[in-house]
């Protein structure tokens, strides 16, 4: 499959020639399931006209036939626009900062393709260099794609904004656009971007330092990602040469810190909804992240739409059981238990660990230098996985655990919550693994953290007098870090929701979101449905319902932090369980169930479907059209991309919604 992308040309390997009859029936289709949905962008056109952007539309007019300029907006205050770019310019900022301006109403999307004026003039420099090298190095990219910014740079990439040329008019996008329905959160994945309007992606590209394996491997996995909620997309990739490049959806964000202490309530909880519909996602089809943080989950406070992007570190789940002397007391990840369970007693090997952890208490009880280490290797530790980023790894992983789960991405998000909750990022500052271990062993006590370590066949031992016995609650905590958590904080009036007409009206203090308060007879932290009570002009009354909305909040994002943050990954809160909590149920939303969009093979129509043992390829059994004289319908095998056929919830994928055929 991935000799497939790794096409050596940079045409699409996903465009269907509409001349290709094979294809032609099921473009129609996609066409007929598209015009059904309402059309939407995130980047409308019209702003400033700029001489570079008039040049721009020229240059496009010439190469895209039937492109039509943007007709210039009236904008009264444009000079002052312009006068507060330039006032940008004199202040570096970071390379992930886009600029937000004050009043929502001016946020001007075609600035999209300009932000690289609002950076320092070394980093443009820098860039535009970067750039041009770039283009030199992939001689076919510009034909496609014109790189305007970039975006973040790393150890094994460089990611940049670039203009997809092509978008309108050479592509089929539809296996990236998935079939996510208007109910669903991830609806703004599949709605295809209105005719005429500028489209970026984000061009990834992977040094060719990289070992070829890790590239393969990114590659096959963001395949295999294709339809799930809030994940970057793979659209194409390609090599040249010794040049890799990957190609996704560009996602407007902004840097964390300039978010995360005044995002309103109801962003942090959508936020969390994002974060965990991607989770479980992924771990449905078996793949964990690895790196999740605040810097790969890519969030518009504006819209509050988030997305998990750089699959760089991320790997497949190991379901072959290792019942090896020293293997862990659980299992892996299985349908039934997406976090492992523990192995039935099973028990000369419990018994000997218990002895170990016996003889490491004794130990800590000397006095050393060496304090919180696991101690005892009973096996070589080459075997886990220990990739990710320091401050965010769970306990399994810096215990070496050799059956890793997607527990290990959920301790990574309930890190961010933290981060949120206490106002403080970075909020750990270890050094190496052992530290690590011990900052959350402050926390968590001394008798979690040993039966943790013995559930991953290890031993934990420390002599730090403040690593108690039952540790402190999150909340004593968190509390001590930001002791003026339950005072409803002063949110930016720019960011989702309150940016929508439907809360303008608000004070921006009140979580409209969570109005009105509960009634003091009940006691379910759940939330009430709307009852009719008029919304007071009395403002010591709504105040007042503020800070109770406030304070169950807290209350209830403190009870899903604590399931987040189980150090036994098996008893961890799952990322459907999370959707699920309290403080991310919204009862206005359809159940998470309904929006899912199972892995290729599964889901109400599966019986049609399978993976060609060859090719790798999806597949699916459709009816062929019948032609003249035909009386009875044949059954032919389609050939995918993939990110199609997808069914969603108990509805049917897009090639078997016809239940007189295939019900
Ligand atoms: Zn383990
Ligand atoms: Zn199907």
């Amino acid at each position: 499959m991935a000799s497939i992308l790794f096409s050596q040309h940079s045409s699409n390997p996903l465009e269907v020639g509409s001349s290709d009859t094979r294809n032609k029936l099921y473009l129609k289709h996609y066409q007929d399931a598209r015009r059904e949905q309402p059309a939407s962008s995130d980047d409308p056109i019209d702003g400033y006209q700029m001489p570079e952007i008039e040049d721009y539309h020229n240059h496009l007019t010439s190469i895209i036939p039937d492109y039509t300029i943007p007709s210039r907006r009236a904008h009264a205050d444009e000079d002052q626009g312009m006068d507060e770019s330039d006032d940008e310019l004199l202040e570096p900022m970071n390379e992930d900062e886009h600029g937000r301006s004050d009043e929502v109403e001016d946020v001007d999307e075609s600035d999209e393709e300009t932000t690289i004026m609002k950076k320092s003039v070394e980093d443009r420099q820098e860039i535009e260099q970067e750039i041009v090298e770039l283009e030199s190095a992939v001689p076919n990219l510009s034909k496609d794609y014109k790189l305007v910014d970039r975006l973040g740079t790393g150890t094994f990439s460089s990611v940049y904004k670039a203009l997809d040329l092509g978008y309108h008019s050479k592509w089929d996008n539809s296996p990236w656009h998935g079939f996510h329905p208007p109910s669903s959160s991830a609806h703004y994945q599949s709605a295809p971007r209105p005719a005429g309007t500028k489209v970026f992606v984000a061009i990834k590209r992977i040094y060719v330092t990289s070992n070829p394996e890790r590239i393969r491997n990114e590659i096959a996995i963001l395949a295999d990602c294709r339809g799930c909620r809030h994940v970057s997309q793979l659209i194409t990739a390609f090599r040249h040469e010794d040049q890799v490049v990957a190609i996704m959806p560009y996602h407007r964000n902004d840097d964390f810190r300039e978010f995360y202490r005044v995002l309103p309530m109801a962003g942090i909880k959508a936020y969390f909804r994002c974060m965990f519909r991607a989770l479980h996602d992924i771990h449905a089809r078996k793949i964990i992240h690895r790196d999740v943080k605040p810097a790969n989950f890519l969030f518009d406070p504006r819209t509050g739409q988030g997305t998990l992007c750089d699959f760089g570190l991320a790997c497949r789940m190991d379901t072959t059981p290792t019942q090896t002397l020293g293997a862990c007391f659980h299992t892996s990840a299985t349908t039934e238990h997406p976090h492992g369970r523990v192995l039935l007693r099973n028990d000369i090997k419990l018994d000997q660990t218990k002895k170990m952890q016996k003889e490491a208490r004794l130990k800590s009880t000397m006095p050393s230098d060496k304090v919180g280490y696991p101690a005892n290797e009973t096996r070589p530790t080459s075997k886990a996985n220990r990739a990710g980023t320091r401050g965010f790894r769970a306990p399994e992983v810096l215990l070496k655990c050799s059956e890793q789960t997607g527990a290990i991405d959920v301790w990574a998000a309930g890190t961010i919550l933290l981060f949120f909750l206490t106002g403080k990022f970075p909020l750990f500052q270890c050094t190496d693994d052992n530290e690590a271990l011990m900052e959350i062993a402050t926390i968590l006590g001394k008798k979690k953290m040993e039966r943790t370590a013995t559930l991953h066949s290890r031993t934990f031992a420390t002599n730090v007098p403040s690593v108690t016995e039952l540790g402190i609650t999150w909340n004593s905590f968190v509390t001590k870090q930001n002791p003026d958590l339950y005072t409803s904080p002063k949110t930016d009036p720019t960011c989702y929701p309150y940016n929508t007409s439907h809360h303008s009206e608000h004070d921006n203090n009140v979580n409209a979101d969570s109005l009105p308060p509960p009634p003091a007879s009940s006691s379910s932290p759940s939330r009430e449905p709307s009852s009719p009570v008029s919304v007071s002009s009395n403002a010591a009354t709504r105040e007042n319902a503020a800070r109770h909305a406030h304070k169950r909040d807290i209350d209830m994002a403190f009870h899903l932090l604590q399931g987040l943050m189980e150090p036994e990954a098996h008893r961890r809160t799952t990322p459907k369980d999370a959707l699920a909590h309290e403080f991310l149920l919204d009862i206005d939303e359809p159940a998470d169930d309904e929006m899912f969009p199972h892995p290729f093979g599964q889901g109400v129509c599966k019986k049609h479907h399978f993976v060609d043992e060859v090719t790798e390829e999806p597949c699916v059994k459709v009816y062929e059209p019948m032609r003249p004289g035909q009386s009875v319908p044949r059954l032919g095998v389609k050939r995918l991309a993939h990110g199609q056929g997808i069914a969603i919830g108990r509805q049917p994928c897009e090639f078997h919604r016809d239940v007189t055929l295939y019900g």
